[in-house]
């Protein structure tokens, strides 16, 4: 990490020592292979290296009734064992509250007035990487804030909060991909509906319950660089990441409900065995059940390919 950790300008409880790992799903809907096999994979990186593994309920947005506890139901029904307590995002808003006031605090964050279509349509500022926010509301003065501000509030809208930045460029050091390098631009801290924003939640989730292990899969690759300049800015200890292949379907596209028998209780149903499936998807042999899996698990010998999963027809 090329970051310089910074003093915590609010004092946020001590994060237990216990080292962790985690499990952190958004409850919009059951859990399908691709899904539980990230999870599984995240307990057996916790459980082989003596972590504890905890669980997090993502419930800011997308929730479905009941869907946080059959996920969970889910994986506790493989030999996921969770240890206590289950992190619920929507309980802790307060603890983001705090953390983005001690930021507003040291001039680290200021309100944007963009739509997503401004965004789009503005010319990027010479210094900032592509695709970044191009700073438009950066160095507004008090006035032309005023202005914005009226003009959102007309519309039902508020201002976004971002966290200033000096646009520079960050690496991780993944345990499974190798160093990971991303700009960190001027990105969202809380969204314009008055939401939290994920990588705020997720990096205060993970500080303050001593999370040092994030497994997670590849598509949230990108994110582990902001994730970790902003864990540096708030004091916390950066966690290890380990980003581990998607499941794809048969199109080549990341696997989705509409593909078929794609939840455990399908797959139970059609007599599929879901424990010999994720050996071979991580390069073992077919595992016939978690304490197999427990005795064999080794993150060097993970496939580094994506997984393509053909869903069994019924
Ligand atoms: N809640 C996110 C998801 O379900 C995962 C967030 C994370 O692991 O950092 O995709």
């Amino acid at each position: 990490m090329s970051v310089a950790p910074q003093a915590p300008a609010d004092p946020v409880p001590d994060p237990p020592r216990t080292p962790a790992g985690r499990y952190a799903p958004s409850p919009s809907g059951d859990l399908h292979l691709g899904n539980i096999r990230t999870g599984v994979l995240a307990f057996l990186c916790a459980r082989t290296t003596g972590r504890v593994f905890r669980w997090r309920v993502e419930d800011l947005d997308r929730v479905q009734d009941g869907a946080a506890e059959r996920q969970r139901a889910d994986l506790e029904s493989l030999g996921v064992d969770v240890d206590p307590p289950v992190l619920v995002q929507s309980a802790r808003t307060d603890r983001y509250a705090a953390h983005l006031a001690a930021l507003a605090e040291r001039g680290l964050t200021y309100e944007c007035y963009c739509s997503r279509k401004e965004i789009q349509a503005a010319p990027s500022a010479p210094h900032t990487p592509p695709g970044a926010y191009p700073g438009t509301c950066r160095d507004l003065g008090e006035t032309t804030r005023r202005t914005a501000r009226a003009r959102l509030r007309e519309q039902g809208r508020h201002p976004a909060v971002r966290l200033r930045t000096a646009h520079e460029s960050v690496t991780v050091d993944d345990d499974f991909l190798g160093p990971v390098t991303g700009a960190v631009d001027d990105f969202v801290l809380r969204r314009g509906d008055g939401v939290v924003a994920y990588n705020l939640a997720v990096v205060v989730d993970d500080g303050e319950t001593g999370i040092d292990q994030v497994v997670r899969a590849d598509d949230l690759a990108s994110s582990a660089p902001r994730q970790a300049h902003l864990a540096a800015l708030l004091g916390f200890a950066v966690p290890r990441y380990v980003h581990v292949p998607l499941v794809l379907a048969p199109s080549g596209a990341r696997l989705a409900k509409r593909d078929g028998a794609v939840t455990l209780r399908e797959l139970d149903t059609l007599g599929f065995d879901v424990w010999a499936w994720l050996g071979r998807s991580c390069g073992f042999g077919p595992w016939s059940g978690m304490e197999q899996a427990l005795a064999e698990f080794d993150l060097g010998r993970l496939a580094p390919e994506p997984v393509v999963f053909t869903p069994p027809a019924d």
